[in-house]
């Protein structure tokens, strides 16, 4: 096995820097005039983190396409982290948008299309009651103070590496085996290691011993971890998570926002998961903002027979354009047209396909590297196996190595996620799309190794 040689990466990244800097006037120049009106220079502190210097500014985006204001095309992999897991700007989606606006985007009463998708919400999970939020991190925020509030109980267990959003009891990691707030958590209300037990995936004694003092409202999580590199439950984790939870009567909360990846019920349906709760987002309005959160009967009649919270003013769940005719009228679109089961039938085998090209290209040229695929995602990692945790996960992480893989396939036309190696497929995402991804990598595997 070669490992990757320091300077030589160095110098490439180097190289592919001056390269971007050059190849985009245009995107510079507008970074440079938004530093004036714009923290950082761009509209949100987070898009900073692409590498470069700089984020391309898009001109437009269009199927699995982006182009940018200098003129470049991109098959586009990153599908804003998910947003776009629909494809960008889908016919079906943009029409339904369209013509809702022209028919009212909010009204605080409630449309048709909210009880077409709650419906079909229901058919695709499983669970029985739903509600709508503006963005996954929301119905992350409202199903911990329901499970709070339905169990009275203050504690929250979350998995190591974690994310779930801008949600304060989801930025705990573990020191030396003691959960302390994670590293660089800005300005948290309180210090999140009194309201949250974290343990690493797959650590059933673990999870247990956290559990048992039945102090602990839900445990949050997401059914295999996708923002520390994609890290799977190990055979019988989960069926030893429900087990777990049910007999210290803990809630079981599953965020499908990025494992919807593995099917249009998601992660849930695809293994048959029986989560007393699930929350979603992103892709769910084709791009437009939405979230969701789905209750099982039992905790729906739980909630309102609390008759000292208040679900209905400032009791702390709700928000004015949450459930707004735009946004449901973007889910009936994207449900019913746009992520259908036939669009997956096609996706999965796409990542299928992409996995198995870097996989050739890792064993060809000796790199001790590994891809894992999660449904239409697939992602690469700087470690010959797979990690088992979020903790050894993060400790893999190459940021220089990352950064110059996404230098250089943005630069020869592929936009991967910028805080992953992570490919995810559309329904406009073709072969062709794939292969000029393992194209690339193939060429950037050669430049550092050869
Ligand atoms: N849950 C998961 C699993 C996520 O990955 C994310 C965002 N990456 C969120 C929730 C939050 O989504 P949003 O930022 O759209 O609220």
């Amino acid at each position: 096995m070669s490992t990757v040689d320091r300077e030589r990466l160095q110098s490439l990244l180097e190289a592919e820097r001056e390269r971007f800097v050059s190849k985009h006037p245009l995107s510079r120049a507008l970074h440079e005039r938004a530093r004036g009106s714009l923290v950082g220079g761009v509209p949100m502190t987070w898009m900073m983190k692409w590498p470069g210097g700089f984020p391309v500014f898009v001109r437009e985006a269009q199927g699995a396409r982006v182009v940018d204001v200098d003129g470049h095309e991109y098959v586009d992999l990153c599908l804003g982290d998910t947003g776009a897991m629909t494809g960008h700007a889908p016919a079906a989606a943009v029409e339904a948008i369209a013509a809702q606006a022209r028919r009212g985007i909010t009204t605080m009463l409630p449309t048709e299309d909210a009880v077409v998708v709650g419906e079909e919400m229901r058919r695709r999970f499983g669970l029985p009651l739903w509600q709508f939020t503006l963005t996954a991190t929301d119905a992350n925020r409202f199903v911990l103070r329901i499970a709070r509030e339905v169990t009275g109980r203050p504690k929250v267990l979350v998995f190591n590496y974690c994310y779930h959003g801008t949600v304060d009891e989801a930025f705990v990691t573990l020191r030396d085996g003691r959960p302390v707030s994670r590293a660089g958590n800005v300005g948290p209300a309180v210090d999140p290691s009194l309201t949250t037990k974290v343990v690493e995936l797959n650590d059933v004694a673990a999870l247990e011993a956290a559990l048992l003092p039945r102090d602990v409202a839900c445990v949050l999580a997401e059914p295999a971890l996708t923002n520390v590199g994609i890290v799977l439950p190990e055979p019988g984790f989960h069926r030893a998570l429900r087990e777990i939870t049910r007999r210290t009567g803990t809630l079981l909360v599953i965020d499908e926002t990025h494992c919807i990846c593995a099917g249009p019920g998601g992660y849930t349906r695809a293994h048959g998961l029986e989560p007393d709760v699930i929350t979603i987002g992103k892709p769910l309005g084709s791009g437009v903002p939405c979230g969701a959160f789905g209750l099982s009967a039992e905790v729906a009649e739980r909630m309102l027979a609390r008759r000292e919270a208040d679900y209905v003013d400032t009791g702390g769940v709700g928000g004015t354009l949450a459930g707004n005719a735009l946004s449901l009228a973007a889910m009936r679109a994207t449900l019913t047209e746009v992520l259908t089961d036939e669009a997956y039938a096609r996706m999965i085998p796409l990542a299928e396909r992409f996995a198995a090209g870097v996989e050739g290209v890792i064993r060809e040229r000796g790199l001790p590297w590994h891809v894992t695929r999660l449904g239409c995602r697939a992602e690469y990692l700087f470690h010959p196996t797979p990690p088992r945790n979020g903790g050894e996960a993060a400790s893999r992480k190459d940021e220089e190595l990352e950064a110059f893989l996404h230098l250089f396939a943005l630069e020869r036309g592929v936009l991967l996620t910028p805080f992953h190696n992570m490919a995810l497929m559309s329904p406009a995402t073709t072969a062709a799309d794939v292969d000029r991804h393992t194209a690339v990598f193939a060429e950037a595997a050669a430049a550092l190794t050869s």
